[in-house]
């Protein structure tokens, strides 16, 4: 008996040990400055998505069509737990004080976030942390406003793009103060309307970007080892070297070769040249991209427009040949916005077809609003009809890609430069109330 229970201590022990090392390993990173400041509380929520909704074992009818995959299909386990985690909101009791933003600033991530603290002093704010990086880092998506109406706005998904985060949390700044300070149309606006916005899809990638590889946690990933053969004036990926904007579950995500094209701008693995995507090993690998794909289920019902914000090219994207005329008639009102204020060049369903645009983050949010179910056989998002256009959308919405810039830049002046020139916040608000 007693060495029974000696043995029952020691494998008990063992767990403990192991669960200790594991934990302690795991929060190398600062444990976000927020809750460490008393002035911060954080309030666990858990997910009110109901997977099983979301969920079929059906795949589509005419696989055909599809040659060859790079990845593996998302994995179902992954899949629900992604819609059902717990995540936490931030809150604090002191009093709102005007920002401050400054376009003459490189900002850190670590800065930006302190930003994202002192929005949410405000009543109109929500602040919610969706997920964390690879590296450690917090995604936020501020949530504006107490209306139902709702507009989705993503940034920074690719590493080099920087100025999307800036124009965003300069944009939402400007809503806030405005907000506070009493402006009747802003709060007006706030009342009908809720702007939820997540300023850095890839936060590793943006303090790579703009501090370099010093700042990274983890040495051992993949950008930090190869830092040197990747120019970081380009780099597009997450610091595991996988492209999240082409890592979604979408029912053609991860695709190589369809009929007689080579895909040729798709990478079968990581790599560090700047115009290969690589969709990852599995879909939905990486856990930027499962953040994201739990803020779309959360947020997508009485949401009008989803707009990612990229850079360069002064473009913008909407339409999906696969998807409903209802969606492509809602994209393009939504870009005939964007090129009306900026002459950003419109580019519709002819643009949707080439080389590795496939498993974005676009794809998925429309395939969401149209009620595709992801399968447990393909592991991706799945219709049965799979080839044919889609008839019917869900929920109502535009979709759009908006390329801001002429070149990737890093540079302050020119990015402020076409904020102010292009009126991206008049843009952004005008997608906000279009009807
Ligand atoms: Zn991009």
């Amino acid at each position: 008996m007693k060495i029974i229970k000696k043995l029952i201590t020691i494998i008990v022990l063992t767990f403990i040990l192991f669960f200790v090392i594991d934990e302690t390993f795991t929060s190398y990173n600062k444990e976000i400055l927020i809750i460490n400041e008393d002035k911060f509380n954080s309030i666990t929520v858990g997910s009110k998505i109901n997977y099983k909704e979301y969920i079929t074992d059906e795949s589509e009818s005419n696989t055909k069509l599809i040659e060859e995959f790079i990845s593996e299909g998302m994995n179902v386990d992954d899949f629900k737990n992604t819609l059902t985690k717990s995540t936490y909101y931030i809150e604090s009791t002191e009093k709102y004080k005007k920002i401050n933003y400054d376009f003459e600033k490189h900002y850190s991530y670590e800065e930006l976030e302190k930003i994202y603290l002192n929005l949410v002093k405000s009543d109109i704010v929500k602040l919610e942390v969706i997920g964390r990086s690879f590296d450690g880092r917090n995604l936020y998506s501020i949530e504006i406003g107490t209306g139902k109406d709702q507009t989705m706005f993503e940034g920074n998904i690719h590493a080099a793009e920087i100025a999307p985060a800036l124009y965003l949390t300069k944009y939402a700044v400007d809503l806030v103060n405005s907000y506070e300070s009493g402006d009747k149309e802003t709060i007006e606006l706030l009342k009908n309307h809720k702007i939820i916005i997540l300023p850095s899809a890839n936060p590793d990638g943006y303090d790579y970007s703009v501090k370099g590889k010093e700042v990274l946690n983890k040495t051992n990933s993949y950008v930090y080892i190869n830092d040197n053969l990747i120019d970081n004036d380009y780099y597009k990926a997450n610091i595991n070297g996988v492209d999240l904007n082409r890592n979604f579950p979408t029912q053609t995500g991860g695709l190589y070769y369809k009929g007689e094209d080579l895909y040729y701008t798709v990478s079968r693995e990581k790599s560090t040249k700047k115009l290969e995507y690589f969709p990852g090993d599995e879909l939905g690998s990486e856990p930027e991209t499962r953040a994201m794909i739990y803020w779309m289920y959360k947020n997508y019902k009485n949401t009008h427009a989803y707009i990612a914000v990229h850079s360069a090219g002064r473009v913008v994207y909407d339409g999906e040949q696969y998807l409903s005329n209802t969606f492509n008639k809602l994209s393009n009102a939504c870009s005939t916005i964007v090129n009306e204020y900026s002459g950003y060049f419109q580019l519709g369903i002819e643009a949707d077809e080439g080389q590795g645009i496939e498993g974005t983050s676009t794809d998925m949010i429309g395939e969401i609003a149209h009620g595709y179910k992801f399968s447990t056989e393909t592991g991706r998002l799945s219709t049965s009809k799979y080839g044919e256009k889609a008839k019917n959308m869900e929920q109502e919405m535009c979709v759009l890609t908006i390329e801001t810039l002429e070149n990737y830049t890093k540079d302050l002046d020119i990015i402020k430069e076409e904020y102010y020139d292009m009126e991206i916040s008049n843009i952004f608000s005008d997608i906000v109330t279009i009807d």
